[in-house]
């Protein structure tokens, strides 16, 4: 089973990833958890580069590549492994985070990064894909200051970030579930843990 998280930067995702994994385990699956960009030794050296803040006006292209590249090495090396000798995946950002960011936020073709995506990761799906939903302007004081390259872009590009995670959520709501992030996190983990159940094997 693959779960991702998704949603703007402050929205408290990482946190409800965290607390999805641990109440996986505390029902004896073996679970693996990860994230994105980052979380293979080559997608730690993209993930600098693409959070690097004196990388100003990256093509908007190399860093749709970047991330799909660092895709592409999170499915092959981590997240196919695991599912392949029955482990349970829990993944901090996926798919949906480029399409959001890369596709809405830089305004390159949603088709085309839909594709380049596709290819980068053969096609593989999570079965539930969780958007903690927050407005920017709440999530983004959260911070003290902005941490990296994508959380200092403007209030406009992170409102359609938000967007569109919420229009992917809402083509097909068999396999997202929405929640309102601006709930206290006991009760976010406790509305994903109740659709989880559903699909969660015996
Ligand atoms: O989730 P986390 O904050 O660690 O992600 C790192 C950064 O990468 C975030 O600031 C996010 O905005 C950005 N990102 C992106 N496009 C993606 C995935 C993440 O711009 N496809
Ligand atoms: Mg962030």
């Amino acid at each position: 089973l693959f779960v991702a998280f998704e949603g703007g930067d402050g929205s408290g995702k990482t946190t409800q990833a965290r607390m999805f994994a641990i109440w996986l385990r505390d029902q004896g699956f073996d679970v693996v958890q990860t994230r994105e960009p980052g979380a293979t030794k080559v997608g730690m050296r993209l993930r600098a580069i693409l959070l690097d803040a004196t990388h100003q006006g990256l093509s908007s292209r190399a860093e749709a590549l970047m991330y799909a590249a660092d895709r592409a090495e999170h499915v092959e090396k981590v997240i196919r492994p695991a599912l392949q000798r029955g482990a349970m995946v829990v993944s901090d950002r996926y798919v949906d985070s480029s399409l959001a960011y890369q596709g809405a936020g830089r305004a390159l073709d949603r088709a085309e990064v839909e594709r380049l995506n596709t290819w980068a990761t053969g096609g593989l799906l999570p079965d539930l894909t969780v958007v903690i939903d927050v407005p920017p302007e709440v999530a983004l004081a959260r911070f003290a200051s902005p941490a990296d390259r994508m959380e200092s872009e403007p209030l406009e590009f992170h409102e359609r970030v938000r967007r569109e995670f919420r229009a992917l959520a809402a083509a097909d709501p068999e396999r997202y579930l929405v929640v309102d992030g601006t709930q206290p996190p006991e009760e976010i983990a406790r509305i994903v843990q109740d659709r989880a159940r559903e699909i969660l094997p015996d």
